[in-house]
């Protein structure tokens, strides 16, 4: 027996190639078979759901996929959870609520929490808090160093082996080329990513963008230079000891530029770019609202262009939100003072749609692509497809339902989205995690 149904959407499975009007059965948390239609013959339908499928096999339930895209489930590499330690802004619970009510199936726990997860019982602290939460899959990304202080290698293989995925200080990028060069010939050996958030320690500080922007408002800047050199040094390490590399939420044209020359000379490196660097600029924190500040920090319409193009060439591999929740108590302190940070996840999907397939960029084999079997590359998981025997992680998309961001009806606990009140022009509108409809409005 089925136990669900997804009959004629536009399978799109950019791991196989695949692009078509399909139906997609799932049983026992798996995917059991993908039948493109009209090329079998159909038995009676039982269950709820599409009159003009007509024939298919028996399921307990089905969905009518008509004219709706049904994907891999998404996965985002790069969510801040803040649990434990800041459970007012959001909980690994909370977080992966908004994950299925925005399409993801999994998600990457980002390690500066407080204390920061540095250790394998704090690894397991996360999976045990997603397991129970039982909506999306929750996979934690320990630290690179001790605390996140960039003296001392955490024990990255404890933490592998107690189910962590990559490793990363993000918040900060290491500022050792010593530590940074040992983590990564260790990471090299246990064949596990780095995720790094490249900010040159000496050219850190500020509140946003370095620029004209930045000048007529009286505000510091920071510099893209930060980003690019020690994406710099890094590609140096990454090149001399093979390891994998994987570099977070990209700001600059020249970042772009050179993971691209990087990624020609055969450097194992891949790297991310967010709903925000797609489609806002500097110019957004005209107004001191803090809701735009944001680290790296929103910068010029051509490092926007150069990021869509490096998206659409293949440089980009992934898109993540780096949805990192902050309190409103917090959030609404002056400009200057305010903390960093925006959330994306439950809006995300229709932003890179906004920024990528509206303006006729890629098309959405591409973007979907980035968000699964790309993501799931960096982190080394059997997900990011509909194989058959897969685990049954699918989104289904409307890729024509033109909606109205509300941040106030949001499952996430924080509301600092900078995205609130934009109408986009696509919706994940159906989340099945391992089989299970975990967020459904499809209606
Ligand atoms: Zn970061």
């Amino acid at each position: 027996m089925i136990d669900l149904l997804i009959l004629n959407g536009r399978v799109i499975d950019p791991a196989s190639n695949t692009d078509r009007i399909a139906d997609v059965a799932i049983a026992a948390g798996q995917i059991q078979s993908i039948i493109p239609r009209g090329k079998v013959a159909r038995g009676p339908l039982k269950g709820k759901g599409s009159a003009q499928a007509g024939q298919a096999p028996p399921a307990r339930r089905v969905i009518d996929a008509g004219g709706l895209i049904v994907c891999p489930g998404l996965i985002d590499l790069h969510v801040h959870c803040r649990e434990p330690g800041h459970e007012e802004e959001e909980t690994i619970a909370t977080a992966a609520a908004a994950a299925v009510a925005g399409g993801f199936t999994t998600i990457c726990a980002m390690p500066n929490t407080h204390p920061p997860m540095d250790n394998e019982t704090a690894v397991q602290y996360v999976l045990q808090r997603a397991h129970e939460a039982d909506l999306a899959e929750v996979l934690p990304v320990g630290c690179i160093t001790k605390g996140r202080a960039g003296k001392e290698l955490a024990e990255m293989k404890l933490m592998l082996d107690a189910g962590a995925v990559a490793f990363s200080d993000d918040g900060d990028g290491v500022a050792s080329t010593t530590v940074m060069y040992r983590a990564l010939q260790y990471a090299g050996t246990l064949g596990v990513a780095l995720m790094q958030h490249c900010q040159d320690a000496d050219l850190a500080g500020g509140a946003m963008n370095s620029g004209a922007v930045a000048v007529r408002l009286g505000l510091s800047g920071i510099a893209a230079a930060g980003e690019e050199l020690m994406l710099q040094r890094d590609l140096v390490l990454a090149e001399r000891t093979g390891a994998r590399y994987h570099v977070q939420h990209l700001s600059s044209a020249r970042s772009v530029e050179m993971v691209r020359q990087a990624k020609a000379r055969g450097v194992k490196v891949t790297a991310e770019a967010t709903p925000h660097h797609l489609l806002l600029t500097d110019a957004a924190c005209a107004g001191y609202d803090p809701v735009y500040k944001v680290n790296p920090p929103l910068r010029s319409a051509a490092d926007v262009e150069a990021l869509r193009a490096g998206l659409a060439d293949g440089t980009i591999d992934c898109l993540a939100t780096d949805h990192a929740p902050q309190s409103a108590e917090e959030k609404e302190l002056e400009f200057a003072l305010a903390p960093f940070g925006m959330i994306g996840l439950e809006c995300a999907l229709g932003c890179f749609a906004k920024a990528l397939i509206e303006p006729g960029v890629c098309d959405w084999a591409t973007l979907i692509a980035a968000m699964t079997a790309s993501p799931a590359a960096v982190v080394a998981r059997p997900r990011g497809r509909l194989a058959v025997g897969a685990r049954a992680d699918v989104t289904i998309i409307d890729p024509a339902r033109s909606w109205t961001v509300r941040a106030a009806d949001f499952k996430s606990k924080s509301r600092n989205c900078p995205f609130d009140g934009w109408t986009l022009p696509a919706k994940a509108v159906a989340t099945i995690v391992a089989g299970k409809v975990k967020h459904d409005e499809i209606g």
